[in-house]
């Protein structure tokens, strides 16, 4: 019956009960159980995502918006069944304003989509979370990756957006100014909220000019920790690296294997530098010898695209390396503490890689103290799926108690809703109070964060 409403709205083309749709809208990266709507709807406008929730209120029907369904959290998987509303067609710029480096775009806009219309105008848009993300799912995942230690995250990014509340309501938060002190922060609210609180249908991103010069290096070292140690050392100088990733040494075997390279098996940080040329040159040089200070080994430069590209292929490959073994099935661990504790985080993590024998890699973002334990378990073996869902929630334990998140880009979704409480403590009732106040009927996307 709300089917046949939805199509006669939104038109029979915009509305589909097709299987292999329902299907491809049941799951996401993650490793979380899939389970498919009931309808999926592909509205354009604000106006038609408004008639969707009308709807789903009339029949009290559940709505899980979807992005690009490249979540590791299982964010987008509708638990409850319902109405699915894919973004994928609600994918246009809608207002470009290079004089004041933003620009406003619809939910659908893919990360790569984005970069490829601003590039030519000299600028770019940072956040990289690795996979071609839409802007909204990123929105709602307050996503970050290799940049956040330079550009923070989606948070840091967002100047205003237009949400759809549960009731129907527009409404628009922040303004396009670049600060402002003016009532609520109901961007920092929604942003990370992941459909949970409001639908997003419009989001003004800021801007930023493409740097003159990039170099990327990378070097080994012994152990897990003076690597942790060698990236709290950099950020102490002061230089103002684009991104930096460790890589652990487990993992570039397993991408020599994966493609059959022949990088140094050891535990690696990739540096990227970008700037004025002189900035950029100065400020390689520096980290070299602050490098070497260390006691690094195999340091390597490149400023030539092909070179770049060849020198960060390890990082850029080391999360398929893993995911696409034949029959196992991968998940990450997503902490982030403060860059003090990150040594010793990756030394307790690494400490239980090897009790618990798992063909795992560690690596991450230490620039902001995020790290992935990315450990992968036999897909028929319930023994050792929860072997590896044991170590996560050791190292989740372990990041809270030092200060830390249960995820530092990832969010909650399904797999981090039983660390909340550890996590928020009395602040978790404040936010459900604000969850019941916008959505009394639970509506949007239920059974997630709480
Ligand atoms: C190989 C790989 C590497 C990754 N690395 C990173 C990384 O480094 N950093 C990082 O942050 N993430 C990373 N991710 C995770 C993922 O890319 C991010 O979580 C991303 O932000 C999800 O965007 P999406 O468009 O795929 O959203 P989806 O997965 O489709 O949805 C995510 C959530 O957003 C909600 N949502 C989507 N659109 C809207 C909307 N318009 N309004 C309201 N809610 C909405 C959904 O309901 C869901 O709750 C990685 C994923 C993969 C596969």
């Amino acid at each position: 019956m709300y089917i046949e409403l939805l199509r006669e709205k939104l038109g029979k083309d915009n509305v589909t009960i097709n299987e292999t749709e329902l299907l491809r809208h049941s799951r996401d990266e993650s490793m979380h159980v899939a389970s498919k709507p009931e309808v999926v709807c592909f509205p354009k406008t604000t106006e038609e995502v408004v008639t969707i929730l009308e709807i789903s209120r009339q029949y009290e029907v559940p709505v899980t918006p979807f992005g690009a369904g490249s979540g590791l959290e299982g964010q987008a998987i509708p638990v409850q069944h319902g109405i699915t509303i894919s973004f994928e067609q609600m994918n246009q710029i809608v207002d470009f304003a290079p004089e004041d480096l933003t620009i406003s775009v619809q939910p659908g806009v893919t990360r790569l989509q984005l970069n490829k219309y601003v590039n030519r105008h000299g600028m770019m848009f940072p956040i990289d979370p690795g996979a071609d993300a839409s802007i909204g799912g990123m929105t709602a995942t307050n996503a970050s990756g290799t940049t956040a230690v330079r550009y923070g995250s989606m948070r840091e990014q967002i100047l205003t957006m237009t949400i759809v509340l549960a009731d129907g309501t527009i409404i628009k938060t922040g303004t396009k100014a670049k600060k402002s002190s003016s009532g609520y922060h109901l961007n920092g609210l929604f942003i990370g909220s992941e459909g949970t609180l409001g639908v997003i249908t419009e989001i003004t991103l800021k801007l930023h000019g493409i740097p003159e010069s990039t170099v990327v290096a990378r070097c080994t070292f012994d152990s897990p920790v003076l690597c942790g140690e060698a990236a709290q050392t950099v950020l102490l100088s002061g230089i103002n690296v684009m991104r930096m990733e460790f890589v652990n040494a487990n993992t570039i075997k397993r991408v020599n294997e994966y493609g059959s390279y022949d990088y140094p098996e050891k535990h690696s940080l990739f540096f990227e530098f970008a700037g004025s040329s002189k900035a950029v040159e100065e400020e390689v040089s520096f980290t070299k010898e602050l490098m070497n200070d260390l006691g690094c080994d195999h340091w390597e430069a490149a400023e030539d695209p092909e070179a770049r590209q060849e020198l960060w292929r390890a990082r850029k490959e080391m999360s398929y390396a893993f995911r696409h073994i034949k029959g196992v099935k991968a998940f990450s661990a997503d902490v982030c503490v403060p860059i003090s504790k990150l040594p010793g985080m990756i030394n307790y993590a690494s400490s239980l890689l090897e009790k618990y024998s798992l063909k795992a890699g560690i690596f991450g973002h230490v620039g902001d103290g995020n790290f992935h334990t990315l450990m992968t378990f036999d897909a028929t073996s319930e023994e050792e799926r929860n072997r590896a869902l044991q170590i996560n929630e050791m190292i989740v334990n372990r990041a809270i108690d030092v200060g830390g998140t249960c995820t530092g880009e990832h969010g909650v979704g399904l797999g981090k809703k039983k660390f909340q409480a550890k996590e928020h403590g009395t602040s978790m009732e404040l936010m459900k109070s604000i969850k019941g106040l916008l959505d009394p009927q639970g509506l949007l996307n239920p059974g997630k964060i709480w």
